[in-house]
Parts: C-alpha cells; sequence; structure tokens
C-alpha cells in the first residue's frame, strides 16, 4: 500500500486539499499534515522561536499550528511511522508560476520533501476571471501524475511544480513541459488607512507581468495546456561559476 503524504499552504479546511485527498485514495493511504491555518506566501519559513503543537482531527487527518515546511519536517520526522513513497501539495486556489515560486507555501513543501528524499509534486489551479473553480479538473491530473511517478519515480533530487488551467478537463489542451519563466507583479502594494487615519501598506494583488517565451510556465497556462516544471534542488548558476572560477579568482587575492 503506497503512502501518500498530502499538504498544502491553505490550511487543513482547505477545499483543495481536502479534494485532492479523496481522489488520491484511489492510489493508496493519503494522510493530510497541513497547517491549521492560511500560509500562503510563507515561502520556505521554518518556526524555530515557538513549539508546534499537533492536532489529531480525524483519522490520518492532522494539523499543526505551523508552516507548510514545518508539517513536512515534523509530519515525517515525527507522525508518520514510515517515509512516505510521495507528497502531493494543493490544490492551491492561484497560480505558481514564474516568480511566485520564491513565495509559495505549496512549492515550499514539495521542496522540503525532495530534500528528504521523497518524490512531491506542487499542484495548483491558475486562476482566471473565470468562476466556479474547477479543483476537479487539477485533483483528477494529480492523480494520473501521481500514479505515474509512484510507478516511475522522479530524478535525483527533483520535484514537479504543476499548474493547472482553471476549467473542466475536456477543455485543457494537453500538457506541456516547461520552465519557469519570469513574472513580476505591477501595482501590488497597496495603501490603506486604519480607523485612526494612519497609513498602512497592504502587499497583494496586482497585475501579474506575462512572460511571453513560448517555452515558460506561463505561455502554457495562457494556451490553455497543464504546465509542469521539473525543479531541481541545486539553484547554482554553472555558467557563472566556471566564469567566476576563472575570471575573478585571481581579482580576490
Ligand atoms: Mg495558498
Amino acid at each position: 500500500m503506497k503512502r501518500i503524504l498530502v499538504t498544502n499552504d491553505d490550511g487543513v479546511h482547505a477545499p483543495g486539499l481536502q479534494i485532492l485527498f479523496s481522489k488520491v485514495q484511489k492510489l493508496g493511504r493519503p494522510v493530510i499534515i497541513a497547517p491549521d491555518r492560511d500560509n500562503s506566501a510563507a515561502s520556505h519559513s521554518l518556526t524555530m522561536n515557538r513549539p508546534l503543537r499537533v492536532r489529531k482531527l480525524d483519522k490520518d487527518v492532522y494539523s499543526i499550528d505551523g508552516t507548510p515546511t514545518d508539517c513536512v519536517t515534523i509530519g515525517v520526522g515525527k507522525i508518520l511511522a514510515e517515509k512516505p513513497d510521495l507528497l502531493i501539495s494543493g490544490i492551491n486556489p492561484g497560480a505558481n508560476l514564474g516568480d511566485d515560486v520564491s513565495y509559495s507555501g505549496t512549492v515550499s513543501a514539495a521542496i522540503e520533501a525532495t530534500m528528504l528524499g521523497i518524490p512531491s509534486i506542487a499542484l495548483s489551479l491558475a486562476l482566471s476571471d473565470e468562476t466556479p473553480l474547477y479543483y476537479e479538473t487539477a485533483a483528477d491530473f494529480g492523480v494520473k501524475l501521481a500514479a505515474l511517478i509512484l510507478e516511475r519515480g522522479l530524478p535525483q533530487d527533483t520535484l514537479l511544480n504543476v499548474n493547472v488551467p482553471n476549467t473542466a478537463t475536456d477543455k485543457i489542451d494537453g500538457v506541456a513541459f516547461t520552465r519557469r519563466g519570469r513574472r513580476l507583479y505591477e501595482d501590488a502594494i497597496k495603501e490603506t488607512y486604519d480607523p485612526w487615519g494612519r497609513k498602512h501598506y497592504w502587499i497583494g494583488g496586482g497585475t501579474p507581468s506575462f512572460d511571453a517565451d513560448e517555452d515558460t510556465d506561463s505561455a502554457a497556462i495562457s494556451v490553455n495546456k497543464i504546465s509542469i516544471t521539473p525543479m531541481h534542488l541545486d539553484p547554482t548558476n554553472y555558467d557563472a561559476l566556471k566564469f567566476l572560477q576563472k575570471d575573478w579568482s585571481d581579482l580576490l587575492k
């Protein structure tokens, strides 16, 4: 029986997590270990300044008052009897494309599990103006991909960042393997005022730029394809490393 760890950054009660949990039952025994509340944009943070509490909410459902990374660390280290065969993080109700990945708690949970040697997927729904949210589309694809990974494995130190267009499965135009593009937000800092007239800044919203290069994650989503970006744990720029070793070594003597 395959053991599948399911987590997210939106909190244990998030609908995307619950749908994923019920759909992956067909692949083995899933266990939810997720933050007790919304931790979106928590990135890869680890809680070290206070103790963490684990609550068992149901059979195979646990919450922790910490970050997605805390959930993976404590989940694998203390809650699960054995290392899981797979981790799926999601389904995030919002894209994790390009630069989003730097802030993403969804992706960071998958990075943390990859560091522990567990094949991992981050799964996000790339929203448009269209409603409702098509969690089922992302969940069904997640199950299909998970089955393949359980059978074939993933390359060493590599996770998959998956973004699914927010539409019905039969309206999706296939799958694209992509690279991570750039995605910067304009006008993402709002000025607000509290009831006493004091100014505050609220980060969020804004209009993302679109990386139009054909091979990027954003480009795939823009043409209604599922985007799968393989991410390596090692972000070293090897071209720059060679260049620095050759041209800068003498300059820093
Ligand atoms: Mg989120």
